[in-house]
C-alpha cells in the first residue's frame, strides 16, 4: 500500500502519538514536520540567522528529538514558522518525504491544507485546551521539566495564537480533513479512529 496520510492539529492534542501508531500499524514511514521547524529555532536560540538554519538544515539537527522537546524550543519552533521564506525552505523535503514509496505519515499543522493537499487521508486531532495542557504539562514533567501547569498552559495558547493567526500556512483543517477529538479519548481509541480513517481511504485506493 502506498498513500500519504495527512495529521494536523493544535500542541498536544496527541498527533505525534496517533502519526507514530498509524504509521506502525501500516508499515509507513513518518515524519514529525514539528521537529524541522524546533531544529530550526534552537539553532536560532544558538545564534545563527534563521533562514541560513533552514536551507542548511541537516538529519542530525533533527535526529535527538527529546532535545528538541523543551518549552524555549518550542516558542523559537513557532516564531521562525511564521516566517515564510523559512516554511519554502523546508516545502521541498517534507513533499519528496510524502511521496516515498510503501507510504508515508507526517504530522504538523499545515500538512493537508500546503504540503500534501492531495493527501489520501487527512486527519485534523484537537483537544481541549485543558486537556492539552494536562498532557503536556505531564509528559514534560516525567522528562525532568520543571514547568507549571499555568506555564504549560500559557505556552500552548500562546503558540496555538501564532501557528493560526499567521499569514503563510495557518493552522487550519482541510475541507476534507477527518476531526478528530481526542478530549475524552483513551489513546487506544484515538488509534484506532485513525487507523479506521486511514483504512478507508486505503480501501478507495484499491
Ligand atoms: O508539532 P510541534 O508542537 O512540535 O511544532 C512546533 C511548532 O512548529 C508549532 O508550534 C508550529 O509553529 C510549527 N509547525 C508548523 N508547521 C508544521 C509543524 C510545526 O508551523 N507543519
Amino acid at each position: 500500500m502506498s498513500l500519504t496520510v495527512a495529521i494536523d492539529g493544535p500542541a498536544a492534542a496527541g498527533k505525534g502519538t496517533i502519526a507514530r501508531a498509524v504509521a506502525a500499524h501500516f508499515g509507513f514511514a513518518h515524519l514529525d514536520t514539528g521537529l524541522l521547524y524546533r531544529a530550526v529555532g534552537k539553532r536560532t536560540l544558538e545564534g545563527k540567522d534563521a533562514l541560513e538554519a533552514a536551507e542548511t538544515l541537516q538529519p542530525e539537527h533533527y535526529a535527538d528529538a527529546e532535545a528538541l522537546r523543551s518549552p524555549d524550543v518550542a516558542q523559537a519552533a513557532s516564531v521562525v514558522a511564521a516566517m515564510p521564506e523559512i516554511r519554502t525552505a523546508l516545502v521541498n523535503f517534507q513533499r519528496a518525504f510524502a511521496r516515498r514509496q510503501g507510504g508515508a505519515v507526517l504530522d504538523g499543522r499545515d500538512i493537508g491544507t500546503v504540503i500534501c493537499p492531495d493527501a489520501e487521508a487527512k486527519l485534523f486531532v484537537t483537544a481541549s485546551d485543558a486537556v492539552r495542557a494536562e498532557r503536556r504539562h505531564k509528559e514534560l514533567v516525567g522528562k525532568g521539566h520543571d514547568v507549571s501547569l499555568d506555564e504549560v498552559s500559557a505556552d500552548l495558547s500562546e503558540r496555538d495564537r501564532r501557528d493560526s493567526a499567521r499569514a503563510t500556512a495557518p493552522m487550519t483543517a482541510a475541507g476534507d480533513a477527518v476531526q478528530l477529538d481526542t478530549s475524552l479519548m483513551t489513546i487506544e481509541e484515538a488509534v484506532q479512529a485513525a487507523i479506521d480513517t486511514v483504512a478507508r481511504a486505503a480501501q478507495k485506493q484499491e
